[in-house]
Formats: structure tokens, sequence, C-alpha cells
């Protein structure tokens, strides 16, 4: 047989390799920017188009190409940064690979410009799918600029497979704050379509992360510093009070390169553990350094994942040292930390606590249900069961012998469920706060009272949010709530989405958000963590599972604001809870994909008595 092996010509090889290198437009930023850094340069600028979609633009006043490096760049494994396979356990900058403009320029129009001081001229050089197609010399200023046009645009099915331009920008943001918050002493300029988004002077570290995150981060950070043999730390954690119930801004860098690893952060959260509330994540950010010989950065081609040589003493030194640092934080709270009392509670309602404040439930075992019966009469948070088909799933009543039902239910209510206030003529009954039982025509059926509700929810807000059918309470006094500047730019971005169900801002400015209505069923005292959880999903979204922003929104605040299990219902309640569950498009999941509820057949039940 002939032979069939050939090698792969250098195109190919450079697509396949920048599979690896370059999943979306975020990952060009980063590449660019480690590139400039790599060069020296004290400025940088980025400025994108169309969420990188169309321009991602690195410029920098770094050391420049010669006209031949300029050439070479752009071939595989073509790098100035290491020369033997020992310098790969010596690094000092972020790249070495040598694969990051040659997979970038094999799928994508880039052009290059570039110019060392000691020049007079420049080097300019056009490459698309990895052919060169024009080079000049021009006169351009000493560093580098590139521009990376196009992205995919010869393979179309990576460009379909991007994500909205939300989503997209959304991910540059964070390459672009793990670099930035790298090197606080090189300046950024962060320019989206034409305008400039974000300009971080150089500064201290800490300034850096305030530029970044917003000023109120200032009073939350408390400040590591430990050096030892084996590793020196540096950096911030936020005070135990400031953690967040969704999993934020945690960075880790070591020799200054982020990265990403679950072993230290268990360390973190490790010596948290006591003073947290269950589900709350502190915020971190901690520069760690270590030999260059004793880590392997190796091990990913995105370079976020690396290897530590000696693992668990890193995890000992780093667990203690923070313990000690919120342990010196607790005892000296006043001289260490200028304690701002204000910031305990984070809007300015406490300051008004005097003045009477008729209509507003601040009961924190909030009941929508209950409330919904007070003002029955004025509110349209709750739609009548649209079908009769939630009915017809009932046993009719000419049917059946009633007095069964009732024997039944009380067998059940008095010994197995100890629900002494259950009425026994009622179509429901509540089990440990948590399931409404009902008997229908098939059988028996128990529903979870927090998922039914977020799938009635869920839908109620989807309905709200296309047809605009917008009912609100008027809060007595704005509500006013403190966030980083990355949350604050998605509330913009989901801005009218919210005011369509009932959410009134008065203002969205620097790091405040003024709200002076929100929707029905939202309880005042609990926004904060709404609208944490509310912009961790919308960070989080993945458009494949769920079909647009408008679903991240709903599914986040159906499941904040249902009513939890362990909230007792009256019987009206359970009844209205299951009209509408089944009045609902698709009543058996919850908007996650839970199940809503469970049926046993009459067989199911005879199954039982039978084993
Ligand atoms: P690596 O960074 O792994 O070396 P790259 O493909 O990213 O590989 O870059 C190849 C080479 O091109 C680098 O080693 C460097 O010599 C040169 N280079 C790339 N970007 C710049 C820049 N902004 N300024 C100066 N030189 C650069
Ligand atoms: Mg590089």
């Amino acid at each position: 047989m002939s032979d069939i092996i050939q090698l792969l010509p250098d195109h190919v090889a450079n697509q396949i390799a920048a599979g690896e290198v370059v999943q979306r437009p975020a990952s060009v930023v980063k590449e660019l920017l480690e590139n400039a850094i790599d060069a020296g340069a004290t400025e940088i600028k980025l400025l994108i188009k169309d969420a990188g979609k169309t321009l991602v633009q690195v410029i920098d006043n770094g050391k420049g190409m010669s006209t031949t490096d300029a050439r070479l760049a752009f071939e595989r494994h073509a790098t100035s940064k290491i020369k033997t396979a020992e310098d790969l356990f010596n690094l000092n900058t972020k790249g070495f690979r040598g694969e990051a403009l040659a997979s970038i320029a094999a799928i994508a129009h880039v052009e290059l410009k570039t110019k060392q001081t000691d020049q007079e001229l420049g080097t300019l050089i056009k490459i698309e799918g990895n052919t060169i197609q024009h080079q000049d010399v021009i006169a351009t200023p000493t560093g580098t600029s590139i521009s990376v046009k196009n992205l995919f645009f010869n393979i179309p099915a990576r460009r379909n497979f991007l994500k909205s331009n939300t989503v997209e920008i959304r991910h540059i943001r964070d390459e672009f704050n793990r670099v930035a918050l790298t090197h606080p002493a090189i300046a950024f300029d962060f320019y989206t379509n034409g305008s400039e988004t974000l300009n971080l002077k150089a500064c201290n570290l800490r300034q850096r992360i305030v530029a970044v995150f917003g000023k109120k981060i200032n009073e939350k950070l408390v400040p590591i510093d430990e050096s030892t043999d084996i590793i020196t730390i540096t950096g911030f954690v936020s005070k135990p009070e400031f953690a967040k119930k969704k999993r934020g801004e945690q960075f880790f860098f070591v020799n200054n390169r982020f990265i990403k690893n679950g072993y230290l952060h268990h360390a973190v959260a490790n010596a948290f553990n006591e003073l947290l509330p269950a589900g709350y994540h502190p915020s971190y950010f901690l520069y760690l350094s270590v030999p260059p010989n004793s880590i392997d950065i190796n091990i990913h081609p995105t370079k976020t994942e690396i290897k530590f040589d000696n693992e668990q003493a890193l995890y000992a030194i780093l667990r203690s040292t923070i313990k000690h640092s919120l342990g010196q934080y607790n005892v000296a709270p006043v001289l260490d930390f200028n304690r701002n009392a204000a910031m305990d509670v984070p809007y300015s309602f406490k300051d008004k606590k005097t003045v009477a404040t008729p209509q507003i439930n601040v009961n924190p075992d909030f009941n929508p249900f209950e409330k919904e019966e007070k003002l029955s009469s004025n509110t349209t948070t709750f739609k009548k069961p649209n079908s009769n088909e939630w009915n017809s799933l009932y046993v009719d009543t000419n049917e059946i012998d009633i007095n069964t039902i009732e024997v039944e239910a009380q067998v059940i209510g008095h010994d197995l469920f100890n629900e002494t206030e259950s009425d026994v003529n009622a179509k429901t009954h509540q089990i440990h706060k948590k399931y409404i039982l009902s008997v229908l025509k098939s059988g028996v059926v128990f529903i979870n009272q927090n998922l039914a509700h977020q799938r009635i929810l869920y839908e109620e807000f989807l309905t709200k949010m296309t047809i605009e059918d917008t009912s609100s309470q008027q809060l007595l006094f704005p509500v006013e709530l403190i966030f980083n500047l990355i949350d604050i730019g998605i509330c913009k971005e989901i801005q009218s989405d919210l005011e369509s169900i009932g959410f009134q801002f008065s203002s969205i400015k620097d790091d405040t958000i003024i709200l002076n209505g929100i929707p029905a069923n939202a309880n005042q005292n609990k926004l904060q963590g709404l609208f944490e959880e509310l912009f961790e999903a919308v960070k989080n979204e993945i458009p494949e599972t769920s079909f647009s922003q408008l679903d991240t929104i709903a599914k986040s605040l159906a499941k904040n604001l249902a009513i939890k299990n362990g909230v007792k219902l009256n019987n009206t309640s359970q009844e209205e809870l299951l009209a509408q569950l089944f009045s609902c498009k698709e009543p058996n999941q919850s908007p996650f994909g839970k199940k809503t509820y469970i049926t046993l057949s009459p067989e199911e039940i005879q199954l039982k008595f039978d084993n």
C-alpha cells in the first residue's frame, strides 16, 4: 500500500494552533497586551470595535522591532523570549511559546507598525491568513501598533460561534482587568467603539484596584504582606463583612501572571472559614512571587494554569498569612482601617429610620402571597389562572366520596406531618413548610413551593418584559446601592429590561445606583444581594443554554424573589400557587430545569403497600 502520511502545510498547522490560543476576541486582547508588556511599554492603548469582532488594536511605547524581526514575529515558534529548554525554567516574560502572532495572523487581517528607538523609520506589514500582503517603510512613533481585524474571517464556523457583543466585551474587560491589575505601574487607556472607557494612570496597587473597581472598594481592603523562603505574598483581601454572595473579585497573580488555581483558592476560602456565613465569598487580590524554577506554567496554552513544586507548603503559608492579617484587622479596626460606619448598611435609607414608613413591608420573612391578599384590589402581580387546565387535574367532586379525602387528609395532617392547622376541607395542604400536597384525579401531587414559585415569577417577568405591563412599588425613600464599575456597566446595559419589570432608577452614576421603585414582590431590604446575584448571572451568561439576556435576568430575579422553602403558606396562598403553577406554559420544571412537582398515582401508592 502507498504511504499516506503528510506533513500539514504551515497555514493549516497555524490554524489548528490558533484554535488553542485564540478562542475569542478577548484572547487576542490578552496576547497583544502581554506582548506590549514584554516589550517594556510604560503606556498601552487598547482599542476595540464591535466587541473585538471588527477590530482589536494595541498600541504600545515599548522597544519595537527591527524589520527582520517584524517579519519573523509571525512565524510559528518564533520568539525572542527563550532560546533553550532551560530558559523555560527561568521565565521573566509573559510570552515564550512564540505562537500568538502566528496564530492570530492565521485567522485574521493583521496590520503591524513598529519602530525601534534608535531608528528614523519603522516598518509596516500587512498579513492575511499567514500570507504577507504588503510591506513598507513608514514614519511611526517608537513602539508597536498591532491591529487585528475581522477575526475568524476564514473560519466562519468559529466566527458564528462568537457570543453577543455584551458577552464578548465582558470577556475583554476581564482580560484587560487582569493585565491592568498585574501592572499598576503601566498606564492603560481603553477605548471601545471610539470612546474612552477607562483611563488608568501609573499608580500603586491599591490605587489600581480602586481605579478598576470603583472607589468604595478602598475601605474594604485588608493588606496582606508576608515573605518566606519559598514565597512572597502581597496584596489585599476583602474584610469579612464585605463578602459577597457570588464569587466576584478573586484574583491570584503568580510572578506577575494571572492564574487560576482551585487549590490556592481553597486556602483563602479556608482562612475565612469561620468569619463568613455559608454561601458568602471573599474578594481577594493576591500577588505571589515564587522562584521561577519552582513552577511550571507550560501546562495550558493560555497559560492561566500553573503547577507548583510545593503546593502543600504554599497552601499552609497562604492560609495562615491571611488568617493572621484578618486577625490583626479584627483586633485593631479603628487604628488600621478608619472604619466608616456608613458603609455597614449600603443604602441611605437607614438614616431616615425615624420617619414613619407607611406601606413598606420590611418583614424579612416577606411573603408575597400574604401581601397579595391584602392588596388584591389594587395590584396586578398575580395573574389568575387563564385556563381550566389545572382545574381538570383535580378530582371532580361529583365523582368521589368527599369523606374519603377528608379522612386521608386528616390522618396525614395529624400524625405524619404534624400540620395541626391544616384545613381538612381544603384542596391543598402544606407539608414541612416546603411542599404543597394536593389530591388529583390521577393520584397525589407534591409541589415544591420554592421551585414552583420560581417558575411562576419567571414566566411573569418574561411576559412583562415583552408586553409593557409594568407595576412597581414606589419607595418612600430612594434606596442607594454601591457597586463596582463593572457591575454598574452591566446595570446600565440591562436598565431598560429591569425597568420593564418594575425597577425604577432615579440614577446610575459612578459607583452608585439609586432606586425609587421596585417590583411588587421584591423586598427592599434585600436589594443589594438581589443585584449582586443578578449582575453575576448576567456576567456568566452562556447564550447556548439560555436564549437571551432577558431570559437570564428573568431567571435570576425569579430565583431571588421566589417564596422560600420554610415559609408558611395559608390555604388561599397554597391554592393560588397551585393555580398559577398549572396555568404556566411549562409548569413541570423550574426555570433552571428542576422538577417543580412530583406525582404519585394510586398504582404507585398501592405498590408501596405491596412491598
Ligand atoms: P511570544 O510572545 O511567545 O514570544 P508572540 O507570537 O506573541 O510570541 O510574539 C513573537 C515575538 O514578536 C516576540 O517574542 C517579540 O520578540 C515580538 N513582538 C511581539 N509583539 C511585540 C511588541 N508589541 N513589541 C515588540 N516586540 C514584539
Ligand atoms: Mg506573546
